[in-house]
């Protein structure tokens, strides 16, 4: 087997990343689809809470989307004097039951509650459609904003990095929280942590730290007794934040995967993209499992940005943590070959 130098494998590996990740993105057909099915259900949601909006957030708003990934919805509703959220999903399931061809799902009771719609795939809509209805939950707007921002300022690596992983996760089978392993959301803000806090110089400002143009009032910041303030005049970043890190998608990818096999502090470490790297023990985080708990919890901890006494990983289980590490260990190993041709790198990755 050839190998060839560090350099010309980064290089051509780079540009594998960017075209394979360019097919992947959605079609203006899907955009325009899911546009529709948002308006419909907008509309029939209005008549039951006539001062209703339906808003997307989650990898839809983003800018990490891939084909066929499912849309999460939001609705707010501006007036004082609105149902339980729990009331909602109940009324809003019989509706759609009721009035469209959606399989409806209903999720009341969940610590968000939401409605889950699927339908089936057709003629001019091959792989169906999944949408996820929540109620008023104003933060999974601002997070997604925020993720979005981070998007913004660096898209070739950020975007490039981010929707690999993304891709990589999927087909490694380890992007699954039901089954004890790590959502989308959980790996971009790993992605985001290493480009904040580990890679020296950063690729990107930590926003929620910068400093604000205006002064502004703790009324501004603050949504449900959570801090939600980032800098988010991007124009104004692009234009000011030149990063002095000038690695290759392909550069840091590699770091990335090295970094998260061995050196991240699972045992002892939180990664939190607002403050760095923190203790479990700070944070009132020790997995419960040490303390004789049969419910395993805080294996892996990534806090929220805002509500930053949740752990977005708490359910990855001993098992998950496992086989995600080992994961990052066989990505590692695959590239640290560098074969001479990269896209059969790239194909070994995602097999
Ligand atoms: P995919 O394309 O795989 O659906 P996605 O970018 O939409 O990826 P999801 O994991 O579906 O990511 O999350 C969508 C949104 O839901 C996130 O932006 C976040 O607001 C919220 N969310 C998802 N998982 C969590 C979680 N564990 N904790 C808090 N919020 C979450
Ligand atoms: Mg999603």
């Amino acid at each position: 087997r050839k190998h060839v130098s560090r350099q010309r494998f980064a290089q051509e590996f780079s540009q594998c990343l960017y075209d394979f990740v360019i097919q992947l993105l959605p079609t203006a057909e899907e955009l325009a689809v899911k546009e529709d099915v948002r308006k419909l259900l907008e509309r029939l949601i209005r008549t039951i809470e006539p001062d209703s909006r339906l808003l997307s957030f989650g990898s839809t708003a983003n800018g990490f989307s891939l084909r066929n990934s499912d849309m999460d919805l939001c609705c707010l509703i501006d007036s004082e004097e609105r149902l339980s959220a729990t009331d909602l999903v109940n009324m809003v399931g019989d509706l759609l039951e009721r009035e469209t061809k959606f399989h409806v799902k209903p999720l009341p009771h969940a610590r968000i509650p939401i409605v889950k719609l699927s339908l089936d795939p057709a003629p001019g809509l091959p792989y169906g459609i999944a949408c996820d209805i929540g109620f008023e939950n104003r933060l999974a707007l601002e997070n997604t904003r925020l993720l979005m921002c981070y998007a913004m300022i660096d898209p070739p690596r950020v975007r490039t990095m981010v929707l690999f992983l993304k891709v990589w996760s999927k087909r490694r089978k380890i992007n699954s929280p039901y089954t004890g392993t790590l959502s989308s959301y959980g790996y971009v803000l790993l992605v985001i942590y290493f480009l904040v806090h580990v890679k020296s110089p950063p690729v990107l400002p930590n926003l929620q730290l910068m400093q604000p143009l205006r002064p502004i009032s703790k009324e501004e910041t603050h949504l449900n007794g959570h801090n939600i303030w980032f800098f988010d005049d991007i124009e104004l970043l692009r234009q000011r934040w030149k990063s002095a890190n000038t690695e290759s998608v392909a550069e840091l990818l590699i770091d990335f995967y090295k970094f998260y096999s061995r050196e991240f502090q699972y045992t002892h470490g939180v990664a939190s993209i607002r403050a760095g790297l923190l203790s479990k023990e700070v944070k009132g985080w020790e997995s419960e499992f040490e303390k004789g708990s049969p419910r395993e919890r805080n294996r892996l901890c990534i806090e929220d940005p805002f509500e930053i006494d949740y752990n977005v990983a708490r359910c990855v289980t001993r098992d998950g943590l496992y086989t995600i590490r080992g994961e990052f260990m066989r990505a590692s190993r695959i590239l640290a070959l560098r074969p001479e041709r990269a896209i059969v790198a790239l194909a070994q990755l995602c097999e």
